[in-house]
């Protein structure tokens, strides 16, 4: 599908005692035995840097199972307590850890920094990080003192310090988290985003647009969808593309678009996204991305129809020549006209890309 990062969950040893799967030891990150253990691991990650790829790893930040040998030893003095003394039971089996707990933030950044250090792996994907937020904790074990914004403040630090600890072994090496916000995005490198699983109910399971990708550019956010349909929402609106080996159906396509993302990156990655564009169908969905060297428009139809609609082309982007890569169409644009519209025709679902020439 032309990407070069992989993207391991599930690589760790499970526990004897419960006869759980070892995706459910979460705690202990020890590449599992059954595929070779650590060694078997290593090698493995080396031979993917000697094609040029990069591999980043899971570790969950909120839970560690009780089970585990970090949940035995430390769970009950690093989880949150709430202003009884009770545990969070969000999870069952698990505890929910202190972010704000200094002992917890050190923690995590040993387990992280030993997968980088040990593996040789480029970068943590912190899970549930970005998606959970507020909690409060009064555990009187913990460096903090109790306060209700205790876990926002917490998310802060604990980013700060495991990126920081990583990089001190592998100066790029990464930090992810399973979503994002203004306050996570100046202390890590990218983030997988809800908005096509839990926000779905809430939006239809259609992306209408990108206010966070708007406001600040420099945001990286991973997510792709169930349908070719959403996977063609998530480009459209500058999302960049997670695909695992359920897409290899459409990896021809998919290689096409990833291409195109690294040809224009100067706007579809580091650019401007400008205010979207006007359309005459609700289905229909504009963006304008502006960079050094490039100028894109992107198209997309979230409906079930086909549909013809006029695009209105931002100010910004006076080129009057249009083109698109994927199809090799080309349209002029009415010069005369006082509003510049792209006219196009999308079927189902279908994305058009258009570049800015002349
Ligand atoms: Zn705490």
């Amino acid at each position: 599908m032309g990407t070069d990062v992989i993207y391991l969950w599930d690589f760790w040893e499970g526990e004897n005692k419960t006869g759980m799967p070892p995706y459910w030891n979460k705690g202990d990150y020890v590449p599992r035995s059954d595929l070779g253990g650590p060694a078997a691991f290593r090698r493995g990650v080396d031979a993917v840097h000697r094609e040029g790829g990069r591999v980043i790893v899971y570790v969950e930040g909120l839970i560690v199972y009780k089970n585990s040998e970090l949940g035995l030893a430390h769970g009950r003095d690093m989880a949150l307590q709430d202003e009884h003394g009770a545990y969070y039971t969000d999870y069952r089996n698990y505890w929910s850890m202190c972010p704000a707990d200094e002992a917890w933030q050190r923690r995590l950044a040993e387990i992280c920094v030993g997968l980088v250090r040990d593996m040789d792996v480029d970068g943590i994907f912190l899970d549930s990080y970005g998606a959970q937020w507020n909690h409060i904790c009064a555990n009187a074990r913990h460096s903090h003192r109790p306060e209700t914004d205790v876990w926002n403040q917490g998310m802060t630090e604990i980013l700060s310090c495991v990126r920081a600890a990583v990089r001190e072994v592998k100066p790029d090496a990464i930090i992810m988290t399973e979503s994002t916000s203004d306050l996570l995005l100046p202390v890590e490198d990218g983030s997988c985003d809800g908005s096509l699983v839990w926000h779905g109910p809430l939006n239809g399971h259609r992306l209408l647009g990108s206010p966070l990708k708007y406001a600040f550019p420099e945001a990286n956010i991973f997510s792709n969808g169930y349908t070719l349909a959403q996977l063609n929402q998530v480009f459209a609106l500058g999302g960049n593309l997670a695909v695992g080996p359920r897409w290899e159906e459409h990896a021809d396509y998919i290689r096409t678009l990833v291409a195109l993302k690294r040809e224009r990156k100067d706007a579809l990655i580091y650019g401007q996204m400008l205010p979207s564009p006007r359309t005459t169908s609700p289905d229909v969905v504009a963006a304008a991305f502006r960079g050094e060297r490039n100028a894109v428009v992107t198209v997309v139809n979230t409906g079930v129809a086909e549909i013809g609609a006029e695009v209105q082309l931002p100010a910004e982007l006076a080129f009057l020549s249009w083109r698109s890569p994927l199809t090799g169409a080309r349209v002029q644009v009415d010069a005369k006209s006082p509003v510049r519209t792209l006219s196009v025709t999308l079927r189902p679902g279908e994305l058009q890309v258009w570049l800015g020439e002349g």
